[in-house]
């Protein structure tokens, strides 16, 4: 599987991506011996963060956008991030029939997001499917989720860069897009400035390129970022800006070293992160389980603290 998919084999990337969302432990330690192979191998994409609201205008805009980085002769790959797919199956993000174009395009490659019961194993199907595109040759991989708190944070800590997609709207509705989203942001697209909508979304952009001043400076970014501009992803305007807006700050992020940094920190993120999942997927199971509840039944009695119980279940249950 491993030399297919370093061939780009897509077929043999979808079976590689299938591997990994698996939860069977055979699956998965097959899963992280091919990833482990794959390490190193290929060369590094451009992995960008794309989230917004549903019906901002997520599908139209990879569609529109993608089918332009294909025809500059970059190869795209399109993988999703969906907190809502396990708890409602709400919006289906990545679905292919909502890009119809670019999901015919020889050179893209959409993989709609799967079923999956916590936001941690989205979290880690979806890295593990970066590595995969990235191994595969892809030059850009978009990497999409709806705005509701949590998954923009699991996308940014994958991402080189993240684009945060608006609708035109009026000024109250600034206040709606939390600060902590905002900071994430490199760059904000207001879309749908078309038609009667193009001066509200002008002045949408206006309002949040305001606010993005008013940010903290970080060290990431070159003069004049994070910055805030208007598209049509409908009527594909400004997307050959943005994408120039998007080269020139990651252009700069590589000459700084700021490129290398993030994904170095990155990588130990996800580390802690897996330790931390791990443990806890450890107390979940037998004996833990059984001693946890005893110890909880404890604590609710009054018979000992919340944080003296926690420790001495700890030392019994981290030493083994
Ligand atoms: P998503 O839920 O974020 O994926 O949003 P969609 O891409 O499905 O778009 C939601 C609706 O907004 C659809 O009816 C689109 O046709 C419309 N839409 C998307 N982009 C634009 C745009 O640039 N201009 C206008 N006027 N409508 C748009």
């Amino acid at each position: 599987m491993r030399d297919k998919i370093l061939k780009q084999d897509r077929r043999a990337l979808a079976r590689a991506i299938t591997l990994v969302e698996s939860g069977r432990e055979d699956h998965r330690a097959q899963a992280s011996e091919l990833l482990e192979s794959l390490r190193g191998a290929g060369k590094q994409a451009l992995r960008v963060g794309l989230s917004g609201t549903p019906g901002v205008g997520k599908s139209t805009f990879i569609e529109s956008f993608g089918m332009m980085l294909t025809e500059k002769g970059l190869r795209v790959a399109v993988l999703a991030v969906d907190p809502s797919s396990a708890r409602s199956g709400g919006s289906i993000l990545g679905d292919k029939t909502r890009m119809e174009h670019l999901s015919r395009n020889p050179n893209a490659f959409i993989r709609p997001s799967p079923s999956q019961s916590h936001l941690g194993g989205v979290a880690r199907r979806t890295r593990e499917a970066v590595a995969l595109c990235e191994a595969a040759g892809f030059d850009v991989i978009l990497i999409e989720t709806v705005g509701v708190g949590q998954s923009e944070t699991v996308v940014a800590e994958m991402s080189d860069l993240f684009l945060l997609l608006l609708a035109p709207a009026g000024g109250d509705e600034l206040q709606g897009v939390k600060r902590g989203i905002m900071e994430m942001a490199d760059i904000i697209l207001v879309n749908k400035a078309d038609g009667d909508l193009k001066t509200t979304a002008m002045r949408t952009c206006a309002d949040y390129a305001g606010a993005l001043r008013l940010l903290r400076k970080r060290p990431q970014d070159p003069q004049g970022f994070p910055k805030a501009m208007t598209v049509s992803a409908l009527e594909e305007n400004g997307l050959e800006t943005a994408w120039d807006e998007m080269t020139t700050l990651v252009e700069w992020r590589r000459e700084n070293g700021h490129w290398d940094a993030r994904r170095a920190a990155q990588a130990r993120f996800w580390f802690e992160e897996e330790v931390r999942q791990g443990l806890l997927a450890k107390l979940r199971q037998s004996p833990a389980r059984e001693t946890m509840a005893a110890i909880a039944l404890e604590v609710e009695n009054g018979e000992t603290t919340p944080s003296r119980a926690a420790r001495r279940m700890l030392e019994e249950h981290l030493a083994s």
